[in-house]
Parts: structure tokens; sequence; C-alpha cells
């Protein structure tokens, strides 16, 4: 059943994976709501599940679980499980070999904490852990141990204090069984919107968003075929779109003073422009024309057109042209 999945030209995904009960989709990451026809979670994997139930490190039987395969050297991004698209309480048990895990907040990613994972534990992300922080596998074939030590110790009535111990664990190959629950409703209520594909935060999202939008563009342009139309359109729609529609009324506020090029362009000409030599031959306009503005925003450059000129404008965001026209549509009288 295993399955290798390459997505990207440049940084195909290599690890080996196996997916139950539904279909993680690398692309959109999330998962895909039609059942796998990989089928529902293999029965072996019940008396674990059962016993994690038990235990209380989870209230729900989960019903997705994905296997990863990591050869020594192998790794995972650094990522946050799309909130959409799974609930709270990650499971996450490792076999065949110890790793180190590295987290970080999503909202301070400079700052790592390393956890490890013996074989045969299992790691319950859930709360703050699961939708706040980041966590990720560095590619490497030794992991750099930090022995807790005890911090003294008592020789002959003599205290110590003992150094930590750093030990370098080799990595072999590693199954990692994660099990999720995917969510039946796109929604999420959480309490961290920046990391949240749901609660749609323009402020929080532009950082990470922005290196997304770059690949996905990438992406788009190594394609070339109807869906990366499709995509494209997907894209502007998320990102382009929703993001004037939610942030009109700051853009707006931020974006009042025309440039004096484009508001010289839109001047009546009067005889003598010419010899002024700011003054271009395609700059200014004749009262008798019609001036369309594709894309005119909260309408700054409609203002600048006298009234005696007629002009149109349009735009994609319905909430830019509400703005527009709470504005007004004329500076000069
Ligand atoms: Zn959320």
């Amino acid at each position: 059943h295993w399955e290798q999945r390459i997505y990207g030209k440049k940084n195909p995904m290599k690890r080996r994976v196996q997916h139950y009960g539904f279909r993680f989709n690398y692309e959109t990451n999330t998962t895909d709501l039609e059942p796998y026809k990989g089928g529902v979670i293999p029965e072996i994997f019940q008396p674990m599940i059962n016993r994690m139930l038990e235990l209380g490190i989870i209230s729900k039987q989960p019903d997705q679980l994905t296997i990863n395969e990591y050869m020594p050297g192998q790794g995972i991004l650094s990522h946050v499980d799309t909130h959409s698209a799974f609930e709270d309480e990650i499971v996450s048990v490792s076999l065949g070999s110890d790793c180190g895990m590295e987290f970080c907040l999503f909202s301070e990613q400079k700052k790592k904490i390393g956890v490890y994972l013996p074989r045969c534990s299992a790691l319950v992300l859930t709360g703050e852990s699961r939708y706040a922080w980041k966590h990720g596998i560095t590619k490497k074939n030794f992991d750099h141990v930090i022995c807790k030590p005890q911090d003294t110790t008592k020789e002959a009535g003599i205290e110590h204090k003992l150094f930590p111990e750093t030990i370098l664990c080799k990595r072999e190959r590693r199954i990692s069984l994660t099990f999720r629950r995917v969510r039946k409703q796109k929604e999420c209520n959480c309490a961290w919107p920046g990391p949240c594909d749901v609660q749609v935060q323009p402020k929080h999202k532009k950082a990470g968003a922005a290196k997304q939008i770059t690949e996905n563009l990438v992406n788009i342009l190594n394609e070339n075929s109807e869906r990366s139309e499709e995509l494209g359109r997907k894209l502007e729609r998320e990102h382009v779109v929703e993001f004037y529609e939610t942030a009109a009324a700051h853009f707006s506020r931020t974006r009042h003073s025309p440039w004096p090029n484009i508001s010289r362009f839109l001047t009546v000409r009067k005889p003598g422009d010419n010899e002024n030599n700011e003054f271009h031959d395609y700059d200014g306009i004749d009262e008798d024309m019609l001036i369309g503005d594709i894309g005119c925003g909260n309408g700054k450059y409609l203002r600048c057109i006298p009234s005696s000129v007629t002009a149109i404008g349009t735009d994609i965001s319905n909430n830019l042209l509400v703005q527009s026209r709470e504005l007004g549509t004329h500076n000069h009288d």
C-alpha cells in the first residue's frame, strides 16, 4: 500500500506514505472528504487506539491514519496541521527508531524547542500544541540529544554538579503512525487566529501566505494545464479578492494620495501645457472623453477627474467600491 508522493519538481517528497480512512492531499494540505479507496483504519490498529482511549490521551475514536516511513536523513517540513482539516487531538506513534522533532510557536518561529521522540512512544498534540505550534523533523542522520542530568550527585559526602551530557543518536528506519479525526464541517473556533486557515486575519496571514503564494505560483507556471488556470483563479480569489474584501476599510485609509504622474495624466488639457517640462504628450484628458478606471479600488483616481468629464470605475472588490462611493467621486468641485 505504500505510495510515493512526488510534488514540486525541485523538492520531491521522498518519504513513502500510506493513508487510511481519508486520503491526505499534499497540494492543498487538506484531506479529501471522500473516504479513501484504501479503506478505513485497519483492525490491527484498534487495540492501540483502545489503549489511547483508556489512558485518556484522546477522547474520540480517530477516523484517519497516515503512516509515514522516514529513512535516515529524511524529514518533514515544519508545519501546523491544517485547522480546518482535522479536529483537536493528534497522536503520532513512533516505531522503529528514535527521532528528534523540532517545535516552534507559529508567532515566534526563530525559537526552536527540540522534543525527543523515543521509539514506541506516542506524541499527543492538543490545544495550544495542536493549533499554535509548528512541528517538523530536520533532515539528518543523527540527533544530538541532551540527557537530562541529575543536577547534583554526592560522592563521599562531596556534592558535584553534573554537566548535561549530549549523546549522538543514529537514526534508523522510522515508521510514524499519525491518528487524526477529519473535520466534517470546515470550521474552527480555536484561540489562535494566526495559524488558523478558517479565521481569516489578513494581518497574521500575510507573512506566511506570501511564501505559499510564491510556491503555488511557481507550481502553476510549471504545470501549464487547465487545472493550473483553475488553481490560479482559486489563488486570486483567496489571496487577492478576499484580502481586499476583508481589509477594504483599512486599505482605503492608507491609499488616499494619488501618485503625481497619474493625477497629471488625468488633468484636463489646457493650451500651453506642452510648454511645461513635466507635461508629456500622453498627459491630460479632454472634456468629451469617457474615462474607464478598471480596478478603481477606493476611487482615488476617479476623484482626480473633474465632474465635467464622465468616468466609470469597476473593481472586483465590492467592499472597495463601497469605500469609493462613501468617499465621493470628485475632489475638484
Ligand atoms: Zn483554528
